[in-house]
């Protein structure tokens, strides 16, 4: 198969920042399409990957999987994407195609998924490398079509961060008057506000810290509670339906399993890995509350939110940065220092 380099940045080690780096392409097959990058859209799993927290990282890393940008050659079998169009990819460049999962639109809970960075890209027989890039090939069947009335860089991370909300308020069936909670307000927390808000549902935010007050009701929150008042904490029992909780860290979500109603579920989407403290059945079992995950979305669903998206007006609350100031980047991430999230304007590896 003929490959092209590729200008990229990534890391080389664990411990080594980003730099950088040429990595191969494959060139277009009749079903692929070649995307010039315009913008990538900065998320915590990046910064995981690129450190190895997950412990299976292969390297070069390269990360990025909010990309947006504009076709620059089609394969022959191309019929639904033209050159000069623009368009998006996420987390997904593959799948099965076969399973079950993948035969109802769930192609995120495909055991063969071929995440769009750390991967295993079918075609070169190695690791796949992600929107940190000059370009990428997908093949079509993995690639968005974008609202044309949208900030470009602001609609990236809906490609995870919005998905990544929007596939549990669908599940759940939000809708018009459903009470929803969010848990943090990060990258994914800011987008399940907007979102929420937008199907009709009545927003509250959970927050350790009454700062974040004003910012939360901007972006469509109806109220926020504060985590570490008992007072408020103890009026919000058997309130909501839905939770969608976003903190990436283990903390202890008794509390909140408290705060649902009959029926209610508490859905994790932030945090990978065992809960500490443990959960208490009592409050799940008098009341059949659920405490559950979600990961990402299916491509089908994806597109029904880019169209969601473009109908209501809604982008990514972000801040512009170049590759060049990645590394710095990552640094304040940690610290949840962003409003909301960081996008890489990708003309600055070009340059
Ligand atoms: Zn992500
Ligand atoms: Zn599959």
């Amino acid at each position: 198969m003929s490959v092209k380099n590729v200008k990229a940045y990534g890391t080389e080690a664990s411990d080594a920042v980003l730099e950088q780096l040429d990595i191969t392409r494959r060139e277009v097959t009749s079903k692929d399409i070649e995307i010039d990058i315009l913008y990538c859209g900065v998320c915590h799993s990046d910064l995981h990957f690129a450190r190895n927290d997950w412990g299976f990282s292969v390297y070069p890393v390269v990360p990025g999987h909010e990309i947006v940008g504009k076709v620059i050659k089609v394969g022959e079998g191309i019929t639904k994407f033209n050159v000069g169009e623009l368009v998006a990819v996420g987390c997904l460049v593959d799948s099965c195609r076969e399973c079950n999962n993948c035969k109802n639109d769930l192609e995120q809970y495909c055991p063969e998924f071929v995440g769009t960075y750390g991967g295993q890209d079918k075609h070169l027989n190695m690791q796949t490398f992600g929107g940190y890039s000059e370009s990428i090939v997908v093949d079509e069947d993995f690639v968005l079509k974008i609202p044309k009335n949208l900030d470009l860089a602001g609609i990236a991370p809906i490609l995870c961060a919005g998905i990544t909300t929007w596939s549990p308020l669908r599940h759940w069936n939000v809708k018009k008057g459903s009470k929803v909670a969010v848990i943090g307000l990060g990258g994914l927390g800011h987008m399940a506000i907007k979102l929420a808000n937008a199907l009709g549902a009545d927003v509250t935010l959970f927050s350790r810290s009454p700062n974040k007050m004003q910012d939360a009701l901007d972006l469509g929150a109806n109220q926020v509670v504060i985590s570490t008042d008992e007072m408020q904490m103890e009026n919000a029992q058997g309130l909501f339906d839905l939770i969608i909780d976003t903190v990436p860290y283990s903390h202890d979500l008794n509390p909140y399993v408290g705060t649902l109603n009959t029926n209610g579920t508490l859905v994790l989407v932030g945090y990978l890995g065992p809960l500490d403290p443990m959960l208490n059945s009592v409050p799940m079992i008098l009341g059949r509350k659920t405490v559950a995950g979600s990961l990402i979305g299916g491509i089908a669903e994806t597109q029904e939110l880019l169209d969601f998206c473009g109908k209501h007006d809604i982008i990514s609350d972000i801040e512009i940065i170049n590759i060049q100031d990645i590394n710095e980047a990552y640094e304040r991430m940690l610290k949840s220092d962003v409003h909301y999230r960081f996008v890489i304007d990708m003309g600055s590896l070009k340059d």
